[in-house]
């Protein structure tokens, strides 16, 4: 609790600063608030945010890095909503804001976070020219199939994820979230998921519930599943030695999906795991990490 002392009087005459480690600021027209679980998210965070207002709020939606997202209510007039740091945006503040509707007026609260940097690793990697250089066929493939994930990224449904997620194997090391890749002199997109090495035919499951937006067959991802967990949260799953899930079949969190193998571009077994989420790509141990509501 800030008083009337000097501190307080610094805080209001730089009203639109926020200070490293504060809460995030909010700003809202007094009918709607925001709140946010973190106001010093650093790169590959994910950041819950939660809207209150006095009453059911209609058309909410909540805004962050250019786009709209759906926002699932928790209770009466209560709402929650997950956006994430992608690995690579920039840092410093950025916004997060909610608005809609209460009683046929427009309303809307925002708050400002401070995105914080993060080291990742850097890999040097020697590999075979087979395994680092591609020819036009594979190449054109590589594409299309990256083009084809992007689309199905897109498509944003009812959010039915739900804190706390599950991991998606019993034991759970993670390993290279972010590394810098450096294949045979050439700097190549940094890894946006965790490895985690386990024995091909480790049972594989669902980290919350939702829908199978993609099961199918990939270049680098081998054998790869894709669950749509709603309002823009997705969870990918590649190398698996087999899967046991179709396109559109619902699921639910905890079922066996498939898998740990080595399908597609792999050197041994291991599982690829990564968890994207309205504005990138985070890091699956933050999100495993969030604090129960
Ligand atoms: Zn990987």
């Amino acid at each position: 609790m800030i008083g009337l002392g000097s501190v307080g009087i610094l805080a209001l005459c730089c009203g639109l600063t926020v200070i490293a480690g504060a809460p995030a600021l909010a700003a809202s027209d007094g009918t709607l608030s925001i709140s946010v679980s973190t106001g010093t998210p650093a790169l590959g965070d994910p950041v819950v945010v939660e809207v209150a207002a006095p009453g059911a709020v209609d058309n909410l939606v909540l805004r962050w890095k250019g786009a709209a997202w759906p926002m699932r209510e928790t209770a009466p007039g209560r709402y929650e909503g997950l956006i994430g740091v992608d690995l690579d945006d920039p840092v410093g503040p950025a916004m997060v804001s909610a608005e809609g509707f209460l009683d046929g007026a427009r309303t809307r609260a925002e708050a400002v976070v401070t995105i914080s940097p993060r080291k990742f690793a850097v890999q040097e990697l020697t590999l075979p020219k087979g395994m680092a250089e591609f020819d036009d066929a594979t190449l054109v493939r590589i594409g299309a199939e990256a083009a084809e994930l992007s689309r199905r990224f897109s498509r944003v449904t009812p959010p039915r994820w739900r804190i706390p997620f599950l991991p998606p194997v019993e034991e759970y090391r993670p390993e290279n979230f972010g590394a810098r890749r450096v294949i045979n002199g050439d700097r190549r997109m940094p890894h946006s998921a965790v490895d985690i090495r386990l024995p091909g035919g480790t049972p594989v499951r669902a980290i919350a519930d939702g829908r199978v937006a993609f099961a199918g067959e990939q270049f680098f991802g081998g054998r790869s599943v894709v669950i749509d967990h709603g309002g823009g949260v997705f969870s990918v799953y590649y190398h698996l030695k087999e899967f046991s899930v179709a396109e559109g079949q619902e699921i639910f969190r905890g079922d066996r999906i498939g898998s740990v193998g080595a399908t597609g571009r792999a050197t041994g077994p291991h599982l690829h795991f990564g968890v994207r989420v309205p504005g990138g790509r985070v890091d699956p141990t933050r999100l495993f990490a969030l604090p129960g509501r």
